[in-house]
């Protein structure tokens, strides 16, 4: 059979190969997509989204135990793990099902199976029909990436866990040890630690979320120890004696080495790309730790060959991976794009409270030798936190002293992951200080503490 040819092939359909795949098409592009196993990558099945749906159900569950604060009556609270995942996976299938009526809409050629490399402009897809032959003069990788696995500390589904095991979780963890802090580990810490978990989170940076501003982590912290979680900072796994009903992790603090016991590990240690068997070796692209190189468009060197979102490198993030599809899609199309700026992507992990920020920390920028003017503000100002019954978090903001220019912005506390984007339009646009205090905040929102620390920064704050 002749090979089909297309002017774009998107390998993977996540939501950086989806996305890339729908702005090629309605730039008249005539696109394919070869998606292996899901459509909506780990994003929608296994990543973003039903995390998100079992936050959610904890943090109902929370408040249901905050009733009485609120002068409401909740008599029996429970809950039912199996009914909290079904609800989860239900809502990742309605997503996913809805990427597949999007490609259709815009029609996309969707091949299921699994493609390589097999020349410059030659995909081959191999399913359970047989191996097939596409051609396109640009060829779009977006295969994703999958949890990295440490020697020793390998999740197996019965006691050590990855995140894709804690999505569907055999049994719910009495005592919990979560390896890693970064947003997974924290996210799944937050979980299960509010279903009743005695939660224990291992880091081996000297802090909690180690890329958010250190006065974040050490607030966040705070909060969860207050819930119960016990934080070793500083502190590594060294080895897991699995048993059948139990699992003794060795750690390693401050020089000695401790047991602990628990029933349940999940090991969040970070993610791999998803490089091998691609056939890239052959065309000569460059990989380093598991992620192809790519430069600010996404170009990998070799002709016609991009690579985006997860495979290409941090921020491991959904909506980077979007962008650089959008991205990608235009400058095959003959568009003239801008490059995506990396100091524009906020981070936001959905624990309890929430986490948000976008652009340098305090301690980065005054290593990048800026002069900073920082400005604060606690929840506990804000009348509409109060409201809310969440007084708890703060807001930071990092400036230029000398130009004013908004360099940083960092938040922890109720719905902060909604008001970041706020900050991120304020550092596309450029925008400085001045701008920001003239702006009107509508009250009573938790924006108002966002204006509220931009003024804090200048020592103009007034509910402080
Ligand atoms: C538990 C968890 C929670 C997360 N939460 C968030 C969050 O809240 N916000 C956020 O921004 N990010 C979050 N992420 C990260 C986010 O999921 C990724 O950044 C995002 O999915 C990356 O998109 P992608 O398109 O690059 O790759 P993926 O979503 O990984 O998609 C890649 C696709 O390529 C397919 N594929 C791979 N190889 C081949 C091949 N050879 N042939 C055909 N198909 C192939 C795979 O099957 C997959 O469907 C989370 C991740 C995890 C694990």
């Amino acid at each position: 059979m002749a090979a089909r040819d297309f002017d774009m092939i998107v390998i993977g359909a996540g939501p950086g190969g989806y996305v890339a795949a729908i702005r090629g098409a309605q730039l008249g592009l005539n696109v394919c997509v070869v998606e292996r196993e899901h459509l909506g990558g780990i994003c929608l099945n296994w990543g973003c989204i039903p995390t998100k749906a079992m936050l959610r159900s904890a943090e109902v569950f929370h408040l249901m135990h905050r009733a009485k604060e609120f002068g409401l009556k909740a008599d029996g609270i429970g809950y039912d793990l199996d009914a909290v995942v079904k609800r989860s996976r239900g809502v990742a299938r309605q997503l996913a099902s809805g990427v597949g009526h999007l490609l259709k809409k815009n029609r996309v050629t969707v091949v299921m199976g699994a493609a390589t490399l097999s020349g410059p402009g030659l995909v081959s897809v191999r399913s359970d029909k047989g191996t097939e032959e596409l051609t396109a003069k640009a060829i779009v990788l977006a295969t994703g990436a999958r949890a990295r696995e440490l020697p020793g500390l390998e999740p197996d589904g019965k006691r050590v866990w990855s995140y894709k095991h804690a999505l569907v979780p055999p049994h719910m963890p009495k005592t919990l040890l979560v390896i890693g802090s970064g947003a997974i580990g924290i996210e799944f810490a937050s979980f299960f630690n509010t279903l009743g978990a005695e939660t224990t989170v291992v880091e081996v940076m000297d802090r909690i979320l180690p890329v958010e501003d250190a006065e974040i982590s050490a607030f966040a912290k705070k909060q969860f120890e207050k819930q119960g979680m016990a934080i070793r900072e500083k502190a590594t796994v060294k080895r897991l004696d699995r048993a059948a009903d139990k699992v003794t992790a060795h750690v390693e603090q401050g020089g000695k080495t401790e047991k602990i016991e628990v029933d349940t590990v999940i090991s969040a240690v970070g993610i791999v790309g998803n490089v091998e068997g691609l056939g890239l070796e052959d065309l000569g692209v460059t990989i380093d730790r598991s992620h192809v190189v790519t430069d600010e468009y996404c170009r990998t060197g070799v002709e016609g060959l991009y690579a985006i979102g997860d495979v290409a490198g941090a921020p491991w993030l959904a909506h980077k991976a979007s962008h650089e599809g959008v991205m990608v899609a235009e400058l095959v199309a003959g568009g003239h794009p801008h490059p995506i700026r990396p100091g524009s992507i906020a981070g936001c992990t959905y624990c309890h409270p929430q986490v948000a920020s976008v652009g340098l920390t305090e301690a980065r920028a005054k290593e990048k030798g800026y002069e900073v003017r920082v400005g604060r503000f606690p929840f506990i100002g804000n009348g509409k936190a109060i409201a809310l019954g969440e007084p708890e978090g703060l807001v930071k903001t990092v400036f230029d002293a000398k130009t004013g220019e908004l360099l940083g912005a960092h938040m922890v506390g109720a719905e902060v992951t909604e008001l970041i984007q706020g900050y991120v339009v304020a550092r596309g646009l450029e925008t400085t200080e001045a701008d920001l205090m003239e702006t009107v905040f509508p009250h009573p929102t938790l924006s108002e503490m966002m204006h509220e620390s931009v003024l804090d920064a200048f020592g103009r704050a007034i509910h402080f």
